[in-house]
Parts: structure tokens; sequence; C-alpha cells
């Protein structure tokens, strides 16, 4: 069984991006709009500071109380959006239950929608173009998939997962790459019988420890997107990797599997925008 690592493909990546960087004749700036103080969006967010300052981008971290309300937060992204010095903006999810989060998601400037979420851009990559930019964790598995020469054209894939955030967008990359896409949920009565079809297997539930060996054809390639953070320093994703490690082909794990991916293809989305411009 060979592991994909995130981090190798994610280190190669940034020489690219550094270089991408000396072609534009200003530092681009992401501005990341933070909702409350839930501990896993700080974390998310360190990542992504800390990723920027690697590169050399500049971050702007619009921290606002849990109590904002609907209208304030819009007011705060359309400022963004007038701003000719943020080049890209995403707005850190899950937000406060009183927040409806597509109102704020579509209040973004699709010219400047660094997470793909827009409804222009959904439209976009849902119809598989070239001018969309897409959900960072989708982009960042299409590469991880892409270093490690693993070919998504005519293959049986199986996402498990729906979300419009994580699962749908996984989908219709694969979609687009030509794969045989089936879409698992938690209504689908027998998992093992969609996901053993599988010559990629993509899980991305958040339900630790849900894909054992029973879960996986022989050889197949696992991508585990599940985080479910355990302990401050301690993440774990979907699969059990000791369960399945014997049959796998390949697996990528968490962490060091499709986490960096996704830091490094949002940062990849803002340098496309700035090209754009
Ligand atoms: P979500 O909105 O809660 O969606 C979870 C999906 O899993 C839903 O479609 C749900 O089905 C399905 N599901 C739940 N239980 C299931 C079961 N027993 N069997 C089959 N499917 C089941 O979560 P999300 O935002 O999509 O995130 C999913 C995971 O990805 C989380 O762990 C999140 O932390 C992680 N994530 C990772 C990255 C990364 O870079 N690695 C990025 C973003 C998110 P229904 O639709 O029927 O409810």
């Amino acid at each position: 069984m060979n592991i994909i690592d995130g981090r190798i493909v994610r280190d190669a990546r940034i020489a690219n991006l550094k270089e991408r960087l000396t072609t534009l004749s200003y530092i681009p700036t992401l501005a990341i709009i933070q909702v409350g103080d839930r501990t896993d969006s700080t974390a998310f967010i360190r990542a992504k500071k800390t990723f920027a300052s690697n590169i050399g981008v500049k971050e702007n971290h619009i921290k606002v109380e849990e109590s904002i309300s609907q209208r304030e937060l819009i007011d705060i992204v359309k400022g963004c959006n007038i701003d000719p010095t943020i080049h890209g903006i995403i707005v850190q999810l899950p937000l406060p239950l009183h927040i409806e989060q597509d109102a704020i998601i579509d209040a973004i400037d699709p010219r400047k929608d660094a997470d793909g979420l827009t409804a222009i851009n959904t439209k976009r990559w849902l119809e598989g173009r070239e001018d969309c930019v897409m959900p960072a964790t989708a982009r960042g598995i299409r590469e991880l998939l892409s270093y490690y020469h693993i070919d998504l054209f005519g293959k049986p894939v199986t996402v498990i997962g729906r979300s419009m955030l994580v699962g749908k967008p996984i989908a219709a990359m694969c979609l687009n790459e030509n794969a045989t896409v089936t879409v698992c949920h938690s209504k689908t009565p027998n998992l093992a019988e969609e996901t053993t079809k599988a010559d990629i297997l993509i899980v991305a539930v958040g339900k630790p420890g849900l894909i054992q060996a029973i879960h996986v054809k022989k050889g197949a390639v696992v991508i585990d997107v599940g985080i479910t953070r355990i302990t401050t320093d301690s993440l774990v994703g979907d699969v059990n990797f000791e369960s399945v490690k014997d049959i796998a082909g390949a697996i990528s794990p968490v962490p060091g599997g499709v986490g960096p991916m996704t830091v490094c293809a949002l940062f990849e989305n803002l340098l496309d925008l700035c090209k754009a411009v």
C-alpha cells in the first residue's frame, strides 16, 4: 500500500506559486472573514495565514463578533468587494445559525471568490467550464491524484458525502475529469455495495472510522477528506487506516493528505483571480 502524501505535493507546488507571484506587479491580499471564535475555524485560518506568509502573500484577517447581524456582515463583504487592495475573499464556514450562509457567500464578488462557492462559480464548475474558481478541496484532490498519476478518466469513482462545500464539488470535479461517479450519503442503504465498485473511493463525511476493510475494493485508491479534531493538536479522518491498509492500493492519510492540498489550492485560486484582473 502506498501513501498519497499531500505535504510532498503541496511543497512541490509552492515553488510554482512563488514563481507566479513574481509575474505580478503587486503582492496579492486575501481577506479572511471569521465570525465568532470556533476553535476549528481558528485552526484552519491559522494554517491559511501560515501558508500565505510562507509564499509571500498578504492576508487581512477580519474577525467579528458572533452576534454580528447578517446585514452588518454583508456590508463587510461588500466593503472587501470594492477595496482595490483586496484580491480574494473567503468567509470561514460554518457561520452562526442566525446568519443565512448563502446570502453571505453570494454577497462576494465572483471575481474575488477565492473559495469558488458563489452561485455564479458553482454553476460554472458544475458545467465543467475553464473560467471558474473550483472549491479548494476539489481542486486539491485533483492535483493530488494528478501528481501520483492516478487518472480519473473512465474510472468508477465513489464519493461519500454530498455537501455543497465538499462532496458535490468533488463529485463534479471527478465527472468533469470523465470518471463514472457514484455519490453516497446518509440515506444510502448499503454503503459497502457502492464503495466496493470504486477504483477510487473519496470519503468526505466527518465520521471517524466510517470506512473499514469491507468498504474497499482490493487495490483501490482511498482519499480521506474527513477531518475530526479529537484534541487541539490531533486530527483523524473518516477511514480506519489500520483496517484498510492491507486492501487499498494507496491511501491519503489524515493528517497530511488532502488538508495541505486544500490550503495550497486556495492560494492557487487566489493567483488565478489575480491573473484574471
Ligand atoms: P457535512 O456538511 O456534515 O456533510 C457530510 C456528508 O456526509 C453529508 O452529505 C451526509 O449525508 C454524509 N453522511 C453523514 N453520515 C453518513 C454515513 N453514515 N454514511 C454515508 N454518508 C454520510 O460535512 P462537510 O462540510 O461536507 O465536510 C465533510 C468532512 O470533510 C468533515 O470532516 C470536514 O471537516 C472535512 N473537510 C475536510 C477538508 C480538507 O481539506 N481535508 C476541507 C473541508 C472539509 P446527508 O447529505 O444525507 O446528510
